[in-house]
């Protein structure tokens, strides 16, 4: 199973170079190996956990983040679906890495350095 490529000019909102949404990963004009590679991670992340656990999740570390470091971007990249994707732009990992690598980031997220 593959994610489904789809080129769109509004979607993702500007700012955004793309956004998964199983089964598909949605980019503006074009989609660089990183971000396919980032994307594809959040597409697995969403096959292990299901779209809508994964969205809930994902809105739940924001806050945590948000509370913690008051600071959006220190939010966005606390979030451990986010700290797995970002590690492997550059790498080749398994699928199962990508289904469930975020677990061990968990404990990273909201350590204050
Ligand atoms: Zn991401």
């Amino acid at each position: 199973m593959k994610p489904i490529l789809k080129q769109c000019e509004k979607f993702p909102p500007n700012g955004y170079r793309a956004i998964t949404i199983f089964p598909f990963i949605f980019y503006k004009r074009q989609i660089s190996e990183e971000t396919l590679k980032h994307e594809t991670c959040h597409y697995y992340q969403e096959l292990g956990l299901g779209v809508i656990l994964f969205y809930v999740l994902y809105g739940l570390f924001y806050i945590v983040g948000l509370i913690t470091y008051r600071n959006h971007d220190e939010a966005y990249y606390s979030i451990p679906f986010e700290m797995a994707a970002y590690d492997v732009e550059d790498k080749n990992v398994s699928v199962r890495e990508m289904l469930y690598g975020w677990i061990k980031y968990i404990k990273d997220a909201y350590k204050k350095d």
